[in-house]
């Protein structure tokens, strides 16, 4: 099936300087992505008819470095038929999981569009992690029911669309999904149309703030959308399949709790829009402004939900330069959710923070320690509790008052930035006076868990 053909929606000149981002190499996945290209935005024009996925993505790109031609991580299961630079086209390789452009030399601080057509059956690619969650793959997932949903953490984009697929290279979206039947298109932003097609529908989606590759979501089915607003006025949108109906009084219920805490203990929401899309699997994820989560995850009386939208903050706001910073998302993200079963009487994550050392230990065994972990044992335990634990130990150093106010000082002074171990341990030091430099290497560095 082809894409409708429609026109690509590009942002302004003005627009696209939110886009701009200094990408690097990553230093524990260097095979993916591309430090000499970023990416500013992506438009997607994706067709799926249930067996094949039709793309045309039209990508504004800077030169980062000096190069003669241009790569983007696309898996190697689609099919590129035609590249265009600025119109005209232009000759192209495909090679293992990536896509080879010959743009010639670009030049400094000019803009450019890439249009790539595509097309093929998606493969999940598999993931570099021990996780019981992750064994289907990383990226685009066809479920026995035949919707479609994806989970891309460290990576995995590239399976679905042609991407910079690095979390240092954040870019803005526009996306417009065509599907057949019933089957309708849920991504990331704002739904700003639906409109019927011969066959099916296409969603077009907008978003107006950079999102790492990694927090792109896609989710296709039979999908309903129901709108909750909170007491404080904010309004959450929950996309449902039909099987899943009786799931959303519970969602409503904990997702209005959790953002009126979250707003209350880490500061306004930064972003325009939060949704849900509630898909299979079985694991959870703070996709930047519409989180996914597995049926199964969605059942659970417990704090999932918090957490992952607490990562809006953590994370998606604030995001990390490479992949060696993730226990900075999933330390802030532990800390809210035990804070937040502890003040709501949930049942504590793992029996509670005082009692992770010993998981944490297990951990450090297999994974290594949470600021050099095993890069072949990504999202274990070690990035989770002891980071978290770490927090807790500043809070009883600096005191509660004190580090309530850093826990909303830290989202808010690095809105849209990307950050590292360095930017934090400054940024800590600076706002207390104190040296937390040796405490960061115990937590961070150290085979065993600290005492
Ligand atoms: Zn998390």
């Amino acid at each position: 099936m082809e894409p409708p053909g429609g026109d690509p929606v590009i942002p302004s000149a003005a627009e696209l300087k939110a886009g701009e981002s200094q990408p690097v190499e990553d230093p524990y996945y260097p095979e993916m992505s591309n430090p000499e290209v970023d990416a500013l935005h992506y438009y997607l024009d994706l067709a799926w008819d249930g067996t094949t996925l039709a793309g045309t993505t039209t990508v504004t790109i800077r030169r980062a470095a000096p190069a003669d031609s241009v790569r983007l991580d696309l898996s190697g299961a689609l099919l590129v038929s035609a590249v265009e630079l600025d119109g005209d086209p232009i000759d192209f390789e495909q090679s293992g999981d990536g896509l080879v452009m010959a743009t010639g030399p670009l030049e400094d601080a000019s803009t450019y569009t890439l249009t790539i057509e595509y097309s093929g059956t998606p493969v999940p690619t598999p993931a570099p992690s021990l996780r019981r969650d992750m064994t289907d793959g990383l990226g685009w997932v066809v479920d026995s029911d035949g919707t479609v949903h994806t989970f891309q953490e460290p990576y995995g984009a590239f399976t679905w669309y042609p991407v910079n697929d690095h979390p240092s290279d954040e870019a803005l979206y526009d996306a417009a999904i065509t599907t057949v039947g019933d089957d309708v298109g849920v991504f990331n932003g704002e739904l700003v149309s639906a409109e019927p097609t011969a066959t099916g529908t296409t969603n077009s989606w907008h978003v107006d703030e950079p999102v790492a590759s990694y927090l792109t979501t896609i989710a296709i089915g039979p999908y309903t959308e129901h709108t909750a607003t909170t007491p404080s006025g904010m309004d959450i949108s929950y996309w449902l399949l039909p099987r899943d109906e009786g799931l959303l009084s519970n969602l409503e219920t904990e997702g209005s709790a959790a953002f009126e805490w979250l707003e209350k203990h880490a500061g306004a929401y930064p972003f325009s829009t939060l949704g849900v899309v509630i898909v299979g699997g079985s694991s959870a994820m703070e996709t930047q402004t519409m989180i996914t989560m597995s049926r199964g995850a969605a059942s659970r009386p417990d704090a999932v939900l918090l957490h992952e939208m607490s990562h809006q903050w953590y994370g998606n706001s604030v995001t990390p330069l490479d992949w060696q910073g993730v226990w900075l998302n999933e330390g802030w993200a532990m800390y809210m959710q035990q804070w937040y079963e502890t003040d709501t009487g949930l049942p504590p994550f793992a029996g509670g923070i005082d009692r992770w050392r010993r998981y944490d230990q297990m951990s450090r065994l297999i994974s290594g320690p949470p600021g050099d972990y095993n890069p072949e044992s990504f999202g274990d335990t070690n990035i989770y509790l002891s980071p978290a634990m770490m927090l807790d130990e500043i809070r009883e150093r600096v005191g509660d008052a004190k580090f309530e106010k850093l826990v909303k000082a830290w989202p808010a002074e690095h809105e849209n930035e990307n950050v590292d171990r360095q930017t934090f341990e400054a940024w800590l030091n600076d706002k207390t006076g104190r040296n937390f430099g040796p405490l960061l290497r115990k937590w961070l560095d150290s085979a065993k868990t600290p005492r």
